[in-house]
């Protein structure tokens, strides 16, 4: 009945290690947390905060942020991030979701978010700031040496993690101290974490990669982070020789790949960088091996399963997958009516494992829907197994496209044209067609520097590759495709932005 916090701390052995070093000098010791984090512990008590209260929590990435983090586990209290760019609506739709005791938000929007929590009555805001009234004034005033662990149970829930609303509307997920804490584990063995690893830091930490799968990772292994507030290129360069490994989204690999300063004496000091949250293109993979040497790990997740899959540490690292299941975890593929399928058929991904969530917050209709009968959760994303055990993602259901009655599989054909000369990037997307349902139509961004294609060329390199009902019938070109803060491209914008294409 130990807590999450208290499961970690019986595998730290040095309380000189360094848990982590920010940007501005200062630094956190794994002998520091006890104090600290009973102090936190104690403040969130005197507030009323108690096990199973949900703790709302939209601030910057700051180690005080991670304190808090910890005593939620060792409160039982349930940890709620929040993407720092919701906004004053987004978050009412949030926090009157989640019902949560406290609000813990920057200084800057403590005036409206009282407002909106005095409406919606969330009985404390704090701010993690250091004013009268702050979280850190209560931490200051708290008595640490009272206080004293929650017991916490494997199926009772350590956070709700709000998916990325790529899809629709953000759900939450519930998540158990047991899903935390095997999952962390799976991660520090798969990818061989000690304590004398140095996890460079740059992601935000409101998101399952950054919060769980990278802090908790460290935590599990006594590791050390050095902990930057935000992914800045430069940055990331100057500290690359003091870290050992990376953890990023496709996106970092690819801007760190525009740096002439990113070099293979940089990443000479790394053992390991890891990709995730959404598809990183061969290309990406082949031109960072070749700056670096490092062939880059990927790996597949999301916020409802923690991680699922991941390739290889030792052994085959394939571009364009994401690698085997890992240990305890079961993957397979079926089809729309459950019925499961063989080797590299094509269908949605299923999971069932001790990384699995509870279901969805307050959504038992959704949940029911999400779970097969016999336990396996639907994971919406579209893949194949192919014959050496390598899983590969294809795409989501929801960006599926139904032409003429046919399945087309936009990834296909994005990669078609991604191969093309004078091309960045692309994505395929279908939207209303009169004739077929929906028609296929491939949104472009030129390479920079480089001369695009001309549609008629796109649309006849694609037929050249691919069935002709796959071929775009439009094809549109943008500076830059929309991405969240995790860099994944937000095909339903695009399919709005595009919705008129044949009309
Ligand atoms: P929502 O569920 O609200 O629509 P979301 O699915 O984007 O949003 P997350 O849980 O943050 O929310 O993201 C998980 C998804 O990210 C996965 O289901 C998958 O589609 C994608 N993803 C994660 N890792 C990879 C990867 N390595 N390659 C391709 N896609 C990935
Ligand atoms: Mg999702």
């Amino acid at each position: 009945m130990t807590n999450l916090y208290q499961h970690f701390r019986a595998g730290w052995s040095d309380p000189a290690r360094p848990l982590m070093h920010t940007d501005d000098g200062r630094t956190v010791t794994y002998g520091d947390l006890d104090g600290f984090t009973a102090a936190f512990g104690a403040a969130l008590t005197a507030a009323g905060v108690k096990k199973g209260d949900r703790v709302a929590v939209q601030v910057e990435k700051t180690p005080e942020a991670v304190l808090l983090y910890l005593a939620c586990q060792r409160v039982g209290a349930v940890y709620l991030p929040l993407n720092t760019a919701y906004t004053l609506s987004e978050l009412e739709y949030f926090l009157s979701d989640a019902e949560p005791v406290a609000m813990v938000c920057r200084p800057k929007d403590e005036g409206d978010i009282a407002d909106l929590c005095r409406r919606l009555g969330v009985p404390n805001v704090f701010t993690l700031g250091t004013g009268e009234g702050s979280l850190l004034d209560a931490v200051g005033n708290a008595d640490a040496g009272a206080f004293a662990d929650e017991k916490v149970a494997e199926d009772d829930l350590a956070a709700i993690l709000y998916t990325s609303g790529t899809t629709g509307r953000s759900k939450g997920a519930m998540l158990t101290r047991r899903g935390l804490q095997s999952n962390a584990e799976a991660l520090a063995d798969a990818w061989r974490f000690t304590p004398d690893d140095v996890l460079l830091h740059a992601l935000p930490i409101f998101h399952i990669h950054g919060l769980f799968v990278a802090i908790n990772t460290v935590l599990a292994s006594g590791a050390s982070m050095i902990f930057q507030a935000r992914f800045d290129p430069t940055a990331v360069i100057g500290a690359l020789p003091r870290a050992t490994a990376m953890m990023g989204v496709p996106t970092f690999y690819v801007r760190l790949l525009a740096e002439d300063g990113f070099t293979r004496d940089v990443a000479g000091h790394m053992r390991l960088f890891v990709s995730g949250s959404a598809p990183l293109l061969e290309e990406t993979f082949r031109a960072f091996e070749a700056r670096t040497g490092h062939r880059i790990l990927e790996r597949y997740g999301m916020t409802e399963t923690g991680m699922n899959t991941s390739n290889p540490y030792d052994g085959d690292r394939r571009p364009g997958t994401v690698g085997f299941p890992l240990p305890g975890v079961s993957v397979r593929v079926a089809a729309e009516d459950g019925t499961v399928l063989g080797r590299d058929e094509v269908g949605v991904l299923e999971v069932k494992g001790p990384n699995v969530f509870a279901g969805y917050w307050r959504m038992p209709e959704k949940t029911a829907e999400e779970f097969r009968p016999d336990g396996w959760f639907i994971t919406g994303d579209v893949g194949k197994i192919d014959a050496d055990g390598y899983v590969h993602i294809v795409g989501r259901s929801k960006d599926m496209i139904i032409s003429g009655g046919y399945n087309v599989y936009p990834k296909e054909i994005e990669t078609v044209i991604d191969d093309m000369d004078g091309i960045g990037e692309s994505a395929v997307i279908g939207v209303p067609h009169s004739d077929f349902g929906e028609g296929v139509v491939a949104v472009v961004v030129p390479e920079s520097g480089g001369q695009a294609p001309a549609e008629a060329d796109i649309i006849a390199a694609a037929r050249k590759h691919l069935a002709g009902y796959k071929a775009p019938k439009k094809v549109f070109f943008v500076d830059a495709l929309p991405r969240n803060t995790m860099g994944k491209v937000q095909k339903a914008e695009l399919r709005k932005r595009f919705a008129g294409a044949f009309d």
